[in-house]
């Protein structure tokens, strides 16, 4: 059987369906799985265990069998610790065939096999009767299908269905419940990933303001969650404007409702500002006394003491419909709404009238109708709004833009064609150039875009391929500035947006014969580091909690190693602390001013390492020269020197290339440098590198 993997081609900026063999799904999936997150994520495996405990022990003290549902097992891991606290029978669910293969394997390594049936169904399939997959109904009812949001991953209906045919009424349930809470913040930087903020541009004839259409500014957005690290985000970032809130609590152990529904809880403001943000986490108590308590609280919520770090589970962030403006001490409502999977928040001012009568307060799930928010994910909004690099835009925009300037642009969703526009001659056409998969998208918001500015007749899109570019598109002109960030929504790794590379090359035949290309140049970076924490995702767990799970870190490596070469993936390192260990070094370079070569980029060479750490891997992200002296980053903004602290730039992702080291857990005496090897494929447009420690 063959599978097509959908991917963007870095040279032609398209989507390829690329014809798979059939293990290729499975090992992206286990390779970039949270198995191993989990399996390090110590205070939820002590806590499951202890609930698990707890449980098996109240149905044996009432004299009954204790027999386990353990929907979702993954490796196995807490139907072994039901068979170990001394249940009778474990059915143990796990609808991803690799991974419950791995279940039967471990739970054989460590002597379960005859407490442990493993049973690879969704469990909405699972029969019950004397023929079926279980013999009778279960009086325990243990399960880990939670993610950031809770209910994101399909607990609920889950639940519910269990309830109605898998467990006996009155079954215990690890955990017991989960209970969601919410702070109301205020946060500029927050807001920024919601919005587009007006832009000021000093341009010749005075100030101009670029304002966002009106379509955007009462739009609701996206339904998907934003989840992130909260507690990489300094209290300076934002501002709390009430107490933290019990949003909603779900009892595992009684029949639970998938159904949409509203929770509305009063809100007391501690502090005037503008309500913008919801943040949000939730705990589960695995038994109903409350005392096994696990819980995603961030950093001033709880002490610093206590914080367990994983990415499994992270904090939500939702953005309000609209910024409201609230008093401390008025009344206030925040009613959160849910379908089968997912959340979203509203907020109203309370009124007297209706203080007792719970208002019929849910609202539809948010649809975008402007469309930026389909074309720009929120670290793009945050990019967009970031004024320091506007102001390099601008800066290297004047220097190089001419009254009879004929500029194109290339990139997505961008707004340079606006500051170009500003920042040249009235009568200059610029143009814009459109394609790829969101082009109808893109084409419609640039249009309201401009039109809200006044620019519709000033900025002419075209939309066409770059390599289908004609002259009469451009009006018989030749371009002498072509300019891009660049940036393309499809680029999954820095270095995918090289394709501007591709695309100048590709219009090549319209370019004046003194054309400036802004960017000029672009550099790749790297730097070796130790990570304080993202290790962990990649590392063999070993033992966990008494048992051996080293069947799951051999598939995670087989998974890892299935490409000849292992890949770098793209990881926002804002979120995920590291200690430079190296000074960072500028690998390759790529010049703008010339076309794509035909043969391949390479380089080799040797890293020093200045200081003491676990060389977990190398970091590596893009640089842009605009101009000769404006370039800008998007990775390492800046670099303590004393303790190599790195600080990131906060709206991109960067390529992370993990040692095997990492994936071996190999001891390693400390290196003093790095050998390293990249080479850069101009016909893929891929960089395959290989790192010796
Ligand atoms: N219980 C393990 C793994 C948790 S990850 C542990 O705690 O370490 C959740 C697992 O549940 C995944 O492997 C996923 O494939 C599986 N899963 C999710 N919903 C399921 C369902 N309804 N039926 C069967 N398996 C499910
Ligand atoms: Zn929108």
């Amino acid at each position: 059987m063959k599978t097509f993997c959908g991917r963007a081609n870095p040279t032609t900026g398209s989507m390829e369906w690329l014809e798979e063999g059939e293990d290729y799904d499975y090992h992206q999936e286990i390779a970039r799985s949270r198995y191993a997150d989990m399996l390090h994520d110590k205070d939820r495996n002590v806590k499951y265990y202890q609930g698990i405990h707890a449980a098996v022990s109240r149905v044996k003290e009432r004299g009954e069998k204790a027999i386990v549902l353990d929907i979702g097992t993954g490796t196995g891991l807490l139907s072994m610790m039901a068979a170990s606290a001394g249940a009778d029978f474990c059915y143990a669910i796990e609808v991803f065939k690799p991974m419950a293969n791995a279940a039967v394997k471990i739970v054989e390594k460590n002597g379960f096999s005859d407490k442990i049936k493993v049973i690879n169904k969704h469990s909405t399939e699972v029969t019950v009767g004397p023929d079926g997959d279980m013999q009778c109904r279960a009086n325990i009812l243990v399960t880990e299908l939670f993610d950031t949001e809770l209910i994101g991953e399909g607990a609920l209906p889950t639940y519910e269905h269990a309830h109605k045919y898998l467990v006996q009424e009155g079954c215990e349930a690890v955990p017991h419940r989960a209970t969601v809470y919410v702070q109301l913040v205020e946060s500029r930087r927050m807001w920024s990933w919601k919005k587009l903020f007006p832009v000021h541009i000093e341009a010749e004839d005075g100030e101009k303001i670029l304002v966002p259409p009106s379509e955007m500014e009462n739009c609701p957005g996206l339904p998907s969650v934003c989840d992130i690290q909260l507690n990489q985000m300094p209290s300076s970032d934002f501002s709390t404007l009430s107490d933290v809130v019990k949003m909603f609590s779900v009892d595992f152990s009684k029949p639970v409702q998938g159904a949409s529904t509203c929770y509305r809880v009063q809100l007391e403001p501690v502090k005037s500002g503008k309500a913008q943000i919801v943040l949000s986490w939730w705990d589960i108590d695995m038994d109903p006394s409350g005392m096994i308590n696990c819980s995603m609280a961030p950093y001033w919520v709880k002490p610093t003491s206590a914080l367990q770090w994983r990415d499994h589970w992270m904090q939500c962030v939702y953005f309000l419909p609209r910024e409201e403006p609230v008093l401390q001490g008025e009344k206030w409502y925040l009613t959160a709404c849910r379908d089968e999977y997912s959340v979203w928040y509203n907020l109203q001012k309370a009124r007297a009238d209706e203080e007792e009568q719970k208002a019929d307060v849910c609202v539809e799930s948010p649809v975008c109708r402007c469309r930026a928010h389909l074309l720009w994910n929120r670290p793009r909004f945050g990019e967009l709004n970031d004024q320091s690099r506007t102001r390099q835009y601008i800066k290297s925009l004047r220097k190089v833009l001419k009254t009879d300037s004929v500029c194109l642009c290339i990139s997505d969703g961008s707004l340079l064609p606006v500051l170009a526009h500003y920042l040249g001659a009235k009568q200059v056409q610029y143009f814009v150039l459109f394609f790829r998969s969101l082009h109808f998208s893109l084409a419609f918001f640039s249009h309201v875009f401009f039109k809200a500015n006044d620019l519709e007749d000033k900025i002419k899109i075209i939309e066409a391929r770059p390599e289908l570019l004609k002259p009469s598109h451009l009006e018989d002109k030749k371009i002498s500035v072509l300019v891009g960030e660049p940036f393309f929504t499809t680029s999954l790794l820095p270095w995918h947006n090289l394709y501007f590379w591709y695309a100048r090359t590709a219009v090549s035949s319209h370019l004046a014969s003194n054309v400036t290309v802004l960017p000029q140049s672009a550099s790749l970076h790297m730097m070796i580091v130790e990570f304080q924490d993202l290790w962990r995702i990649r590392s063999p767990c070993g033992i966990c909690e008494g048992f051996d799970v080293r069947a799951m870190d051999d598939m995670i490596k087989d998974s890892l190693n299935f490409r000849e070469s292992k890949e770098a993936e793209p990881h926002p390192l804002w979120e995920y602390p590291c200690k430079s260990l190296s000074e960072p070094q500028e690998v390759l370079t790529f010049d703008f001013t010339k076309t794509v070569p035909q043969h391949c980029l390479s380089t080799e060479g040797s890293v020093k390492l200045l200081r003491k750490g676990r060389s977990h891997g190398a970091v590596l992200w893009m640089e842009y020269h605009l101009t000769a002296d404006v370039s800008v980053s998007t990775g390492l903004m800046q670099l303590s020197n004393e303790k190599g602290n790195c600080e990131w730039n906060p709206h991109c992702k960067q390529a992370v290339y993990f040692f095997s080291s990492v994936i071996e857990s190999e001891i390693l005496s400390d290196p003093t440098a790095v050998e390293y090897a990249m080479n850069f494929d101009t016909k893929t447009g891929e960089i395959a590198m290989d790192f010796k420690l």
